[in-house]
């Protein structure tokens, strides 16, 4: 995956003392090879590097960063910046309803994006109503129906035509006093004149405050072609990026901006209504330099956890005091959270073959049992940790000293990681922010 690459070259760099010009070219086409094979479109690629470039080249060295993460910061902030630069806030329309159009291709995700908004709007106090205005397939509106009792949020539709629906589900948000009304429309599966036909009159209709294109991540550079061609019609302000979960790639994400020039708003990170969130375009970037989210999962976290105990343990992240005991009642406090595969991808240091998998509890658990099987001076201490006591570990926890040694090498790279991002400017003072 392209946090992979990206740890690769960041790893070869963190080690120099200086870099030469050859050492720049060099970390540059691994940069450029990295984002093509993630699929991100060739020309945000040659931008990216092009801007990436004239920043090292001048540059001048901060005496507070190594040149390694020199490259890093330089990387992040581009990153984040042809994610969108801040995340985008919703502003509610002066005359309610707010209303919000759902448009993209058939099986993108827009009707369990209508549901998770729904949802979402529902967290913010809001009193949404959903209209289902796919009458494609009769199970659509069933679909809607069902998300919607869950979000505990009413549906409209009928049995007429799209346009109809939309414009009566307008007049229905307006009797009912509703403050946000969220209109799913049909897609086809791919774009076609009628499609577009169809979900233009419906926007006419009911006149959107915002439209926005749900585009699933997996498809990769067909996101941008889909996304040009739906904003020609529609004038998109903006995108909801569905199935991050499965993206291996990350590329859609990466182009999306770029090309069509409108931000991604939320992103959508697996089938359960509360896997929805706005789109934070730093932390996005913080993922794909593999840093882990650190923001978003201390949020989580302190969402679960006691607060004071959520500051403990960041402030010895970022003194790099974190042990394998703080490392083991953070799993555990995130058990609370509900099923891991979520949040997973924020944990720094987590090890690859956990990050990129399906993951459920079970994969928490050699981890768990390694560490239940140190002793206390050990889990403070991991330095002593020498070959006799890796053996007992591994006999003690049921596994190999190979996933011992494996569980500790990611440990030791975890601190000093965290050592270093606490170093640098721009992180180093949001997460002092954060706690
Ligand atoms: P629509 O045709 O655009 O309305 O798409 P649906 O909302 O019916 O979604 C198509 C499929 O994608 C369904 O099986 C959803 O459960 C699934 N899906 C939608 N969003 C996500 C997501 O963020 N992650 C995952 N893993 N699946 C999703
Ligand atoms: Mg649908």
């Amino acid at each position: 995956s392209l946090t992979d690459r990206f740890d690769g070259i960041f790893t070869r760099l963190r080690g120099k003392g200086r870099l030469s010009e050859a050492d720049v070219d060099e970390a540059l086409r691994e940069i450029r090879l990295a984002l093509l094979q993630a699929d991100v479109n060739l020309r945000v690629v040659r931008d990216f590097v092009t801007r990436v470039r004239d920043q090292l080249v001048g540059a001048d060295l901060s005496a507070s960063l190594t040149p390694g993460q020199q490259v890093v910061k330089v990387v992040h902030d581009e990153l984040r910046a042809i994610l969108g630069g801040e995340a985008l806030r919703i502003t509610f329309a002066p005359r309610p309803p707010t209303v919000i159009l759902l448009a993209g291709l058939q099986g993108a995700g827009k009707t369990t994006t209508a549901g998770k908004l729904a949802a979402w709007f529902r967290k913010q106090g809001r009193q949404p109503l959903l209209v289902g205005a796919d009458l494609q397939r009769p199970a659509a509106v069933e679909q809607l129906r069902i998300l919607g009792a869950e979000a505990g949020v009413p549906v409209f539709s009928e049995a007429s035509d799209p346009v109809t629906v939309a414009s009566r589900g307008l007049d229905e948000a307006r009797r009912l006093g509703k403050d946000v009304l969220i209109v799913d429309t049909a897609g086809r599966l791919s774009i076609d004149a009628e499609l577009m036909d169809e979900v233009r009159r419906v926007s006419e209709v009911t006149d959107p405050h915002y439209t926005f294109l749900v585009i699933d991540a997996m498809t990769g550079q067909d996101a941008v072609s889909t996304a040009e061609a739906f904003h020609k019609t529609l004038a998109l302000d903006g995108v909801i990026i569905t199935k991050i979960d499965g993206d291996a790639r990350g590329g859609a994400a990466l182009s999306v901006k770029e090309v069509v020039g409108r931000p991604i708003v939320f992103a959508s990170t697996g089938e359960k209504q509360s896997d929805f969130d706005l789109f934070h375009p730093d932390r996005m970037a913080d993922r794909i330099l593999g840093m882990g989210d650190v923001l978003s999962l201390i949020e989580k976290a302190e969402a679960v956890v006691d607060q004071a105990e959520a500051e403990r343990a960041m402030s010895r992240l970022q003194e790099g005091s974190f042990t394998l005991e703080d490392f083991l009642e953070q799993m555990q406090q995130l058990k609370k959270m509900g099923p891991l595969s979520g949040l997973v991808g924020m944990i720094p240091g987590l090890p690859k073959e956990i990050r990129n998998a399906e993951v459920d509890d079970d994969a928490m658990k050699p981890i768990e049992a390694i560490i239940h099987s140190m002793t206390p001076e050990e889990r403070r201490n991991p330095g002593i940790i020498n070959g006799s006591r890796r053996s007992r570990i591994a006999r003690g926890s049921g596994t190999t000293t190979a996933e011992v040694n494996g569980l500790l090498d990611r440990f030791k790279q975890m601190q000093s990681y965290m050592k270093g991002l606490s170093n640098l400017p721009g992180i180093g003072r949001r997460m002092s922010k954060a706690t």
